[in-house]
């Protein structure tokens, strides 16, 4: 039992509920409810299982060319991975090999502190503001790496690219990672940064705006030298992590930006309706530039509401942490789902 003591304990990052019963409302893991480019479909319909038999482009060459397009940077600035957690594991792995400690918000997406913890990376978590903000002046302090997700999740509250380009301007020698996982539901994106700061890289995903949770798509943009880094990294890891069908279909819904546009808007209307019905039932609402809403009732506990929700089968998230368990972070999907959360809603919170 020797072994024992050379086992590398961690403590996973906990995802919201999958559960695999069909009849419910899942408003818990911040998934899109509208279906991903109708490209896809004929796409799938029309390939030729007989190249399954290859082994995928280790490369990802035709996906990094279509988004090194969309965004408008050159082809050595983008690097793809199997979902954003895949690239922003990758992405601590490669740049925070400080002895400093790196810094995130003390409220931020759950992932960050362990995945520090795996590689053994020492962090500080500077507190945010009372409303939920991110005090600039906190990342002005000696450190070895930032990470920020901007909008925050689970907060929704997003911060201005002026005071993320100030932050990435003072830390000229520490990698700055902003991650834009929810930035197409109305956030600014400091993509175009990227080419006048070396020390940036802006992470995406495909899994909440473009609804391809699925297939495990995420992508980071950035230096060519950060970029290069980061292949290093994986290429010493394991050379195919997007297989053949996820290049194709990550390539095909960005073809499709009307469409894209058309599911955005929906959500966000839908959102700001919905934030006005919670905010009629007592709750408050923080600003949203997300396709969630974090909310906290006046007088009803977010932990019975998120267990009374559940026995009537609507899932939404609620975080047993300090600073945050009285909130519950509900995810935003159809009109219909909405309306059927929101009586459900009323009749646990009327007085
Ligand atoms: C959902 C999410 C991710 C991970 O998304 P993937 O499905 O792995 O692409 C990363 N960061 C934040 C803040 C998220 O909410």
């Amino acid at each position: 039992m020797e072994w024992k003591k050379s086992v590398r304990a961690v403590t996973p990052y906990i995802p919201g509920e999958q559960p695999q019963n069909g009849k419910m409302i899942k408003l818990n893991t911040n998934e899109n409810p509208y279906p991903p480019a109708p490209g896809l479909k004929k796409l799938l319909c029309d390939t030729d299982t007989d190249r399954l038999r290859l082994y995928p482009d280790p490369d990802v060459t035709l996906l990094v060319r279509a988004l090194a397009e969309y965004h408008g940077v050159d082809d050595n600035m983008v690097f793809v991975g199997v979902g954003s957690d895949d690239v922003l594991a990758m992405s601590f792995l490669t740049f925070f090999n400080s002895d400093k400690p790196i810094l995130f918000p003390a409220v931020t997406y759950s992932f960050y502190d362990v995945w520090a913890d795996l590689y053994r990376i020492k962090y500080e978590t500077p507190a945010l503001n009372d409303d939920f903000t991110i005090n600039v002046g906190d990342y002005s302090r000696p450190n070895g790496g930032i990470v920020i997700a901007n909008p925050n999740a689970p907060t929704s509250v997003a911060m201005e690219p002026s005071a993320i380009e100030g932050i990435v301007a003072s830390n000229r020698d520490s990698v700055v990672i902003i991650d834009e996982a929810y930035v197409d539901f109305g956030g600014k994106s400091v993509i175009s940064l990227t080419g006048r700061y070396d020390n940036l890289l802006v992470v995406r995903t495909y899994s909440k705006s473009r609804s391809m949770a699925g297939v495990r798509i995420g992508y980071a943009v950035g230096n060519c030298e950060l970029i290069k880094a980061l292949n290093s990294v994986k290429g010493s890891f394991n050379s195919y992590t997007m297989n053949m069908l996820s290049i194709a279909m990550g390539t095909e819904s960005l073809k499709d930006e009307e469409y894209f546009r058309s599911v955005i808007a929906k959500i966000i209307h839908t959102r700001e309706k919905t934030k006005a019905s919670l905010e009629s039932l007592g709750f408050k609402a923080l600003p949203s530039q997300t396709n969630f809403l974090f909310v906290t009732h006046e007088t009803v506990s977010a932990k019975v509401i998120f267990e009374e929700l559940k026995k009537d089968n609507v899932y939404v998230r609620y975080f047993n942490k300090p600073l945050i368990d009285n909130y519950l972070r509900i995810t935003i999907g159809t009109d219909e789902e909405m309306d059927v959360l929101l009586e459900r809603i009323g009749r646990i919170c009327s007085p």
